[in-house]
């Protein structure tokens, strides 16, 4: 074996688990002790700041600067009890990921000392230089000025000696730059539209919650073996690498135990969550080898969004705590499961009912089929949408592999609600109806039986299942902020709701009663979304032909995805609902395509470097070997017999140089496509010259090389392989 190569691999193998000191504390004696919480709030307010404040957090109501004032004195001295000297705005830029600028609590006192301040102003508002965060188009550099507001909904927290606010991210004319600003609008909007509609079911419904409750896959590779491979350290994929002998196929991975080393990082990851307040609940092994989950308990969805992206950063400095490196590409090596980040949602009231749970009662019933069915209608419009919603570079290498879902977004009922909605569909509305050979139905006077759910009937295949209580949206990459995919789902939950409700209205203006309007309207929407329902296979090719023929979104181009956004029905969408504005939607578009761009040409360049640098060298050292060999066999053995001694080299010889030289024409041909493609204007077009034009030249330059990793002598060859990645922890 290559010495480098064996260096590297020695170090990784001798790692032994870190030993996690011992604790006799109680998780709950330490949840969330770094969260200035309800808990702390109470101790470190005054009674009438407290007061007001969760009555701001509760029913979304505007604060006013004395209130901040008095959170700010709160906080800082919680923030300073804990160690903390600085605090930081902590916000989500298009960028993905979150940003920070942390300023000390460090100020003159006016009598020539200093002191630690931090006031309302300061809470509420901050000014990063918002230059280098991309803003589509919005604001140009001279114009640097992007603000940062304080989300009161989630708590402020410390970690090391820093106090992180949530806020939003605006620009100064107030278009947001961000993930959280159209995600709380779109809460508050579903909010509405939702009590709207509940309200024709129970009277005291006030609040209607979304939840979210997201799984985080990821894989784990070794520090050192992560080190020398250029690709996943600039990447966060593997550009190229011949598929290892044995992968995932007996699923033992999956099903065996947790690796000592990785179970003391989990371990780990979830002390230091826990004291983050996020309430992080189960972890288990994936199907890939190295690959694992992580899941919290669900919570409200922009709380949970931001945990999400706590937790994200979290295990990116704990993962190298264990001396491993984290990856949360959605597709790190190719042949093998990529990584997702299963969106659980749902909606509830402040009356305590799951509006996605079947109930007891008729009317609790007739509820449930309603938000049901309204979901179903939103996912059928907006389905191209929602695609746009997770499409991105590196999900797209996971989004139609064979163990995600296809490109095409529909949703997956099960039997006993599909039965349902089907015998609904065809039900008289003053006809009683049999359910489940059991019970009559009466829809005019909303007599829908209890409705028990198996909830064993689940498929994997699907993007967009509902599980029993909830819908899974599955097809979020790994890698994503949720907030994205959240958004569009509320907004288009929201605008349905709107409506039906108008629809239902109408029927009842008409001197038609409540419960047959509901259940009319109902029936037709029944019918009218019936496309986006699919409980087959979602990897076959069969359901790609069928799904086109249904009219659902079928492109595969993820910048020709990102156009959803802009179409005429989702500008309305947006509007009607005031999440995002026609500009909003641009910009957004804009730093998508860039970014997409961005992702691929640098994934292009170190492809050319390694294959120019690593793989063609010792491709022709090896080669001049065999050479060496031909060589001297035949200056020792006469003709006849070296012929036959050297055939196998001489065949290897050939086949080298046939790939030698197409990595290297491959390489040139890379490098012209990016030229092209750089000098386009628009970013559209150049992002899908870069679908269109690199991406094949990339994936044609790394079957040479994965094909010269089988034949190259294991000595020679310098970059770690896929065997000795995934298997070693
Ligand atoms: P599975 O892998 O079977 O889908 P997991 O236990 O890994 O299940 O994840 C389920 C996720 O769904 C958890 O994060 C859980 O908190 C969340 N969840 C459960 N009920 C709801 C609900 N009503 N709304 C939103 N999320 C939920
Ligand atoms: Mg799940």
């Amino acid at each position: 074996m290559n010495t480098l190569r064996f260096k590297v691999l020695d170090e990784a193998f001798r790692r032994k688990a870190v030993q996690l000191p011992e604790s006799k504390e109680r998780l709950t004696d330490y949840y969330a002790k770094y969260v200035f919480d309800r808990n702390k709030m109470q101790r470190y307010l005054s009674k009438n700041t407290y007061g007001i404040l969760i009555n701001s957090i509760d029913k979304g109501e505007p604060l006013n600067r004395s209130i901040a004032d008095g959170v700010a004195t709160g906080m800082k001295q919680w923030a300073m009890e804990m160690g903390a000297t600085h605090y930081t705005h902590w916000f989500q830029p298009l960028t993905g990921g979150t940003a920070e600028k942390h300023d000390s609590f460090l100020d003159y006192n006016n009598i020539g000392g200093v002191i630690e301040d931090f006031s309302g102003k300061l809470l509420a508002q901050q000014e990063p230089d918002a230059s280098s965060f991309p803003s589509g188009g919005i604001r140009n550099t001279f114009e640097a000025r992007g603000y940062t507001a304080w989300d009161p909904s989630s708590p402020a927290f410390v970690v090391g000696d820093t106090l992180c606010i949530p806020t939003i991210f605006i620009s100064y004319t107030g278009e947001a730059l961000d993930y959280k600003t159209p995600l709380l609008k779109s809460i508050g909007v579903l909010n509405k539209a939702a009590v709207d509609v509940c309200k024709y079911f129970d009277e005291n419904v006030s609040k209607v919650t979304s939840f979210l409750g997201w799984e985080q896959e990821y894989f784990l590779v070794d520090e050192a073996l992560w080190a020398a491979r250029p690709d996943l350290m600039l990447t966060g994929r593997t550009l190229m690498g011949h598929s290892s002998a044995k992968n995932q196929q007996l699923e033992d991975h999956y099903f065996g135990a947790i690796p000592s080393r990785v179970l003391a990082f989990m371990k780990d990851l979830e002390i230091e969550s826990l004291k983050l307040g996020i309430p992080a609940k189960t972890r288990h092994n994936e199907v890939a080898p190295n690959q694992f989950e992580l899941a919290p308990i669900y919570e409200e969805s922009n709380l949970a969004n931001d945990h999400n992206l706590l937790l994200m950063s979290v295990m990116k400095k704990i993962a190298r705590r264990h001396n491993f490196r984290i990856l949360f590409h959605e597709k790190p090596f190719k042949g093998i499961n990529g990584s997702g980040k299963h969106n659980n949602w749902s909606i509830g009231t402040d009356t305590g009912v799951n509006l996605l749970s079947p109930g007891k009662t008729g009317i609790e019933n007739l509820q449930f089929i309603t938000f049901m069915v309204n979901v179903l209608m939103a996912v059928y419009k907006n389905n191209a949408l929602l695609k746009a919603s997770i499409s991105s570079a590196t999900n797209a290498h996971r989004l139609g592999a064979n163990e995600a879902p296809p490109a095409i977004v529909s949703v997956f009922l099960g039997k006993q609600i599909t039965n349902f909605l089907d015998k609904m569909e065809v039900a008289s509305t003053d006809e009683a109806i049999i359910f489940d050979d059991k019970v009559g139905i009466r829809l005019g006077v909303a007599h829908i039986p209890e409705i028990l759910l198996d909830n064993t009937d689940r498929n994997r295949t699907s993007p967009f299942a509902f599980t029993g209580n909830r819908f899974e949206f599955r097809a979020v990459g790994s890698s994503a902020n949720c907030g994205g995919a959240m958004m569009a789902l509320n907004t288009a939950v929201a605008g349905q709701l709107k409506q039906f409700k108008t629809e239902v209205d109408a029927l009842i203006a008409s001197g038609m009663l409540k419960e047959k309007a509901i259940v009319t309207v109902l029936k037709k929407y029944i019918t009218i979304s019936k496309p986006i329902r699919f409980d087959g296979n979602g990897y076959s090719d069969e359901w790609k032909i069928e799904a086109a023929k249904r009219g659902l979104d079928c492109e595969t181009s993820v910048p020709k995805i990102f156009d959803a956004y802009l179409s005429k029905q989702s500008i309305e969408l947006f509007k009607k609902t005031n999440i995002l504005s026609e500009v909003e939607l641009h910009s957004r578009c804009e730093v998508k395509w860039e970014t997409y761009t961005k992702k691929i040409q640098i994934e292009a360049r170190v492809l050319g470097d390694l294959a120019m640098n690593h793989i063609l060298p010792l491709a022709s050292r090896y080669q001049s070997l065999l050479l060496d060999n031909v060589s001297k066999i035949s200056t020792i053995f006469s003709a006849d017999e070296a012929k036959s001694m050297t055939e196998q080299d001489r065949a290897i010889i050939k086949t080298i140089a046939n790939h030698i030289s197409e990595i290297a024409k491959k390489t040139t041909e890379l490098i012209s496509a990016r030229k092209v493609a750089n000098k386009i204007e628009s970013e559209r077009e150049k992002a899908i010259a870069y679908h269109d034009t690199v991406i094949p030249v990339m994936d044609e330059l790394r079957s040479h090389i994965d094909d010269l990793e089988m034949i190259v002598d294991d000595e020679m060859w310098t970059l770690p392989k896929y065997r000795e990645l995934l298997f070693i922890r």
